[in-house]
Parts: structure tokens; sequence; C-alpha cells
């Protein structure tokens, strides 16, 4: 069937067909052939125009044939690819070559009503009548399960980078977690999307968000964790759960209510922080046996990723919360300094003017005065109190006898707390004192004894008792322990029992650790513990508590014995005056004049012979230039923006080691570190003081010269 000549130009559709039986009409089989393919053809020229389309390709575009011829193909790609594909197509109009399917080139290819559809293209250029022509054979491979597989991948992986997005860019969280259910059913085609989160005491789920929940499931709704629950058993499993059919389970109680609301299947993924599971995420559907691998992938994943975010957002409050502290400490610490600044010069004025003379026999004036005296100390208790809150106070350890110290605190619990808490006291007769602070032992004590309370919700005893020991017990010489305290040498071990809810491992671990709470908000705050544990290394001694679930606990403070040698003594109270020796030498140093004037008074009263300085500097001088043998520097710690009253002490000892050394300080928040720059001898006097304090002080640290 050639035209002319010898050289028949090749075109394929003039071959013949070898064997085709005589009577058939060549085009109609060609015809029938077009017709019946089951890929989509489309015969496109040059301009993009098709001009023959096969009902494949007709029923994979969602259009009639008759529409799709004279359409230009550049209708077949998305928007989005549409002015990229017209110049692809005049690219393959220049150099057209075939090729074949099974290259990958995996297109989408946009439907009559707008859905998308994922094709495979192959191209064979075509030259009928010297006229360029491509044939497009079209393959929906959206229906193969690998390719299935690898679209539902990339839609996960979508929604996924979505919430990851949303967790860098929002600090609220309740925006992250009202989101996590909407992207889950989205990506996953279900109906209900869950988040359970733990409460901090593990004893109930709440539900957090949630989308398409069901009767009686709202945001907030509260669940026993009890393994016999949907999210209790996934807690209890600590890895995901898949449902296969509710109808069926064995391993859970299923709710009625997820039967009657059509929900046949379910997948549960725990959410969880560091190895602990806070919470979980689950997603039911109507469909049974609705997930597979690659839905617990995805779940997975998104879990891990909520949690990220959850942790991020709390870390974050933590650390505004202690920002918040640190900073309320601070001012708190600065305030309190200028009070006692000020109240020093208050109570000194009033006393130098209840001694005057003139009104030392005027019933009413002293009145007045004694009046007076009793507010600046209200003011003073009230600082006190300003500087417990900011943990700035100096530590000034003194005798203290742990049984009346444990009866006073125990009658004032008796008063205020929860009547059936029973409290009893159990002390060593005859036990020495402890070296401590007792205000804040006593608050170290009273936290715990609050701690008991909050674990005893129904009543309970309290019972605290005291004991001797040769030394701190073996579990504090653990790495959490200060190895530079001394661990030996005696010790009064006061501990605390409870008979309350006790607390796990995971609980004890962690329950020195600053902000850890297992309370409600607004309830604990995680500190008590942790400043009771400070107060009780920075005093030498130790801590240890031992606890188990439903057994109650027993905190033990373990303090050290005052040693014999050591000078502070309860008696000192009664000491009076007169025991400083007259003409006693005082370089005061204060920088504060106001102060100054009212310690000079004091001191002239008590017929010392006195010196003043404003700076450190100027003391030195003065100490310096000889003049004056001085028995006792007196020095306020903080001095503006000079040297330092510590660093004062330690120059005055080193030069003048005759020389006794008293402290005073208004404990400022630049006193934070006042205990540790003080060496444990030296004697540091609270500001504010009154005449017979200052008195006593200079006693001890002139009786330690001695
Ligand atoms: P807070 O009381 O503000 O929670 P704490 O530092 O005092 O902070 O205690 C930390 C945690 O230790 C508590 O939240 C609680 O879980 C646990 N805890 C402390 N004392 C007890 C106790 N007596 N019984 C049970 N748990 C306790
Ligand atoms: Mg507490």
């Amino acid at each position: 069937m050639t035209d002319s000549g010898n050289t028949p130009p090749l075109r394929p559709g003039r071959l013949p067909i070898p064997g085709l039986p005589s009577g058939i009409e060549e085009g109609s089989v060609f015809r029938s052939l077009f017709i019946a393919y089951p890929d989509s053809l489309l015969l496109v020229d040059q301009s993009g125009h098709i001009m023959l389309a096969n009902p494949s390709a007709a029923a994979l575009m969602g259009y009639t044939v008759d529409e799709l011829v004279g359409l230009n193909v550049d209708v077949l790609v998305p928007d989005s690819i549409r002015p990229r594909h017209a110049s692809y197509r005049e690219a393959y109009g220049r150099a057209p070559r075939p090729r074949p399917m099974g290259t990958h080139m995996e297109l989408v290819a946009k439907r009559k009503d707008g859905s998308e559809v994922m094709v495979e293209i192959a191209l064979s250029p075509l030259q009928d009548h010297g006229l360029p022509f491509v044939v497009a054979a079209i393959r929906d491979i959206g229906a193969y399960p690998r390719v299935k597989q690898a679209l539902q991948r990339a839609r996960y992986s979508e929604h996924l980078a979505q919430l990851g997005r949303l967790a860098v860019d929002t600090r609220d969280l309740q925006v992250v977690l009202k989101h996590v259910p909407e992207i889950i059913t989205t990506a996953l085609q279900v109906e209900v999307a869950v988040v359970w989160l733990l409460d901090n005491n593990r004893l109930e789920f709440r539900v957090a968000s949630g989308v398409g929940l069901i009767a009686g499931e709202e945001v907030g709704m509260r669940l026993a964790n009890r393994p016999d629950t949907p999210p209790g058993f996934v807690l209890s499993q600590g890895r995901p759960v898949v449902v296969p059919d509710y109808r069926t389970e064995q391993r859970f109680a299923v709710p009625q209510a997820y039967l009657d609301a059509g929900l046949t299947s379910a997948l549960a993924v725990p959410l969880s922080d560091r190895g602990r599971v806070i919470g979980m995420l689950s997603v039911r559907s109507k469909e049974a046996k609705r997930f597979g691998d690659e839905e617990l992938r995805f779940l997975e994943s998104l879990s891990s990723l909520l949690a990220t975010s959850l942790q991020r957002v709390q870390t974050e409050e933590a650390l505004n919360h202690a920002q918040r502290l640190e900073s309320v400490g601070q001012l708190t610490g600065g305030i309190a300094h200028d009070f006692n600044n000020l109240l020093t010069v208050i109570q000194g004025n009033l006393q130098v003017l209840g001694e005057l003379p003139a009104l030392a026999q005027d019933a009413y004036a002293q009145q007045l005065v004694n009046a007076a005296t009793r507010a600046s100390r209200r003011g003073a208790e009230l600082t006190g109190k300003l500087l417990a809150f900011s943990r700035r106070q100096v530590l000034q350890p003194m005798a203290v006898d742990t049984h009346a110290l444990l009866h006073s605190l125990a009658d004032m619990l008796r008063r205020t707390l929860d009547q059936r808490i029973g409290i009893e006291i159990d002390t060593a007769p005859g036990c020495p004192p402890v070296l401590a602070d007792p205000g804040q032992l006593e608050s170290a004590l009273l936290n715990i004894a609050i701690n008991a309370r909050d674990a005893m919700p129904e009543g309970g005893i309290l019972r605290f008792r005291t004991e001797m020991c040769d030394a701190l017990p073996a579990v504090l010489h653990s790495p959490h322990s200060d190895l530079q305290n001394p661990a030996h040498g005696r010790f009064v071990a006061i501990s605390v029992a409870d008979n309350g809810t006790g607390m796990d491992e995971e609980v004890k671990e962690r329950a020195f650790e600053p902000f850890f709470t297992t309370k409600e908000a607004g309830r604990g705050t995680g500190l008590g513990l942790s400043t009771v544990y400070g107060f009780v290394k920075q005093s030498r001694g130790g801590i240890v508590i031992d606890s188990k679930p439903g057994q109650g606990t027993t905190v033990r403070l373990y303090l050290p014995l005052l040693e014999a040698a050591d000078p502070p003594g309860v008696e000192d109270e009664e000491r009076p005056d007169e025991t400083i020796a007259p003409g006693l030498r005082v370089m005061l140093v204060e920088d504060d004049a106001e102060v100054r004037n009212v310690v000079h008074t004091f001191l002239t009263t008590l017929g010392c012979e006195i010196t003043t300085a404003a700076t450190g500097e100027q003391a030195l001088m003065a100490m310096d230039a000889g003049g004056v043998a001085f028995d006792l520097l007196l020095s306020d710690i903080a001095l503006g923006p000079g040297m330092r009253g510590t660093r004062l002490g330690a120059e005055a000892r080193q030069r003048f080691p005759q020389m006794a050394v008293l402290l005073m300080s208004g404990f400022s928040s630049e006193l934070l570190d006042a205990d540790r720059e003080v060496p444990q001898d030296w004697e540091l006097l609270r500001k504010p003081y009154t005449r017979s304090e200052l008195a006593r002080a200079i006693c001890r640290v002139m009786a330690g010269r001695a």
C-alpha cells in the first residue's frame, strides 16, 4: 500500500496489518481499538487543541468525548501549573520525542468538576500528512496501592507540617490544642478526634479538645483514670492501641454512647513528655478496621509534635513564673532594705526620745513613745515577712530547743489545720539544742505539715518526732547531697509523718525540684519542699523522704547539734546592757547618715568612744592612721558603691587581729549571698535593732575575742 516508487515513507497508519482477515476494513479496526483502549488517549495538534479523544479519556476527565474535542489540553491541567504547561508543550513541539509510560512522570490532571486526579502521561509524536500531532496516553494511577500510599503519606506530612508551623507560631496552648483534632479529622478523614490530658494528680483525664465529640463528651469533661476506660486502658498499656471493632472489644469497657453514635473502630496513642505519659490522642471511625500502620505512624508523629509544644509552653510558663517570683523577690527585698533603715532611725530616735530626762517622768509622753515603738516593731515584722517571701533572709543560726519549738508549732497547727487531723508529738527527752535559724526551721516544718494536710483530705494523724543520731543517713551521700557539708557529727532528726496518700517513686524523686507540684494551679507552687531543702542544706543538715502510695509519708530533717563550744546561747536574752566594758573604742561604719546618728547615740549611751566613717575606705584610712587602737569594728554590709562591709571586716581582721568585728545588715537583695560571704563565726546584727540588741551583740563579739 505504498503511494509511489521505491521509497515508501514510513507512515504507521498506513502499514498493513499482517494477518488481518480480508473483508475487515483496516480503518474500522483502528477506530475500535481507539475506542476500546483502557488508557485515555488524546490526539493533540501543534497548538494544543484536542483532535481526538477516546471514551476512557472522557471518563477520566469527566467530560463527554464531544466536549473534549476542540478543547485545549491546557484546560486539563490544574490552574497552578497551567502557565508553565503551555511553554512545556511548545518546547515539546520543537523537539518531539517519544516518552513512554513508566518514567515516573506522575502528574496531576484537572477534571471538569475541578477535582484533581493523579496520572501518568506518555507522549508520542505523530507525523501524519506532514502535520505534527502528539498522542497523549493518560493513565489514572491514583488507584495504584503504591501511589495511594505515597499520596496519603504526602497528605499526612502536609498536615503534620501544618501543626508544626502552628506550634512554632503560636504561644497559646489552647490554640494548638484546638487545632489538633481538626487536623487529625481532616487528614485521616474520620469522624472523631479527641485530645485527653491527664491531671497532675493522674487520677483523672480531661477532654482538652475534640472534633465530633459524642453526646456527654465535651471539652473539660472529666473521666476517672481507670484501666477499664478507653483512655485509662491506653495509659495502662503505655503504647498505641488499635481497636478494630468496638463491638467485639474485650480489653476495656466500651461506652454505650460510642456504639450509639455508630462508631466502630478506633486508634489511640499516648502523649508523653520525656517518657512520662501526660495524656493521649484518640480517633474513632464509623468504619470497622479503619486504622492501619500509616494512620498509626501519622498519629504518633502528631502526638510527639503536640507533646513537644505542650512541653515548650509549660517550660516557658514556669520560666515566666520563676522570673516573676524573682523580680517580685528583688522588689520586696529592696523595699524591705529601705524600710529597715527607716525603722532603725524611727526606733532609735524613739528610744532616745523616751530616755530624755525631760520626758522620763512624763507618763503621757511615755505612752505616746511606747505606742509609736510598738507600731515600728510591727513594721519590722512586716518587712521580715516580705523578706521571707523573697527568700532573702540571712540565716541566723542559733541554739534551738526542738522540743519547745515543736510544741508551739503543734499548738498553732491544732488551731489552724483541719479538725480531723490529729497532731501527736513524741520528742526525745533532754534532746540537746540544734544549731539552726529558728524562724526558718519553723517555716520549714510548717511547709511540711501543710503538705501532710493536703495529702490527708479526709483527715488523719500528723506525728512529729525527734531523735538523736550520730551521722546523716547513707542515702544522703548521694550525688544529690552537698558533699562539702560535713556529714559527720551528731544530729537531731525531726520527722514529720502523715498517713495520707503518699508519693510514688517519680513524685518522690522530683519533690524537691523547684516548681514541681502535683497540685492543681493555685493550690501548689512546688516551692515548699525546695525551700526546705535549701534551708536544711544551708544549715549543714539533710532531708529525706520516706513514702509509698497509700502508706503515708515521713519527711525527716537532720539538723546539727549545737556544738558545746558554740557561743550563741539562749540565756543571752536576759543579759543586761552593762556588760560592755566602758570606754570601748568603736569604729562605726555606716553610709546612711540618719542610721549612723542613731547608732552613734546608742553607742554613746553604752559608754563607748566612737569614731565614724561613711565608707569602708574612710574607715580603713582612719584605722591605719593608728591614732586609736580600736576594740571593735561595727559596720554595715552594704556601704553604697564602695567596699562592702564584709571586705572591710576581712581587711580589718588581717591588719588588726585584736579587733572584734560586728556586721549589721538590712538584709537587702544585695545580701543574697551574705550567709556565704560572712564567715560562720562572725556576728551579724539584723536591722532594725534596739539598743539592748546592739549591746548584746557587742557583748557576744567581745566575749568571742577574749
Ligand atoms: P506544693 O505543696 O506546692 O505542691 P511542695 O514542694 O511542698 O510543693 O511539694 C511538692 C510535691 O510533693 C507535692 O505537690 C506533692 O505531690 C508531693 N508531696 C509533698 N509532701 C507530700 C506528702 N506529705 N504526701 C504526699 N505527697 C507529698
Ligand atoms: Mg507544699
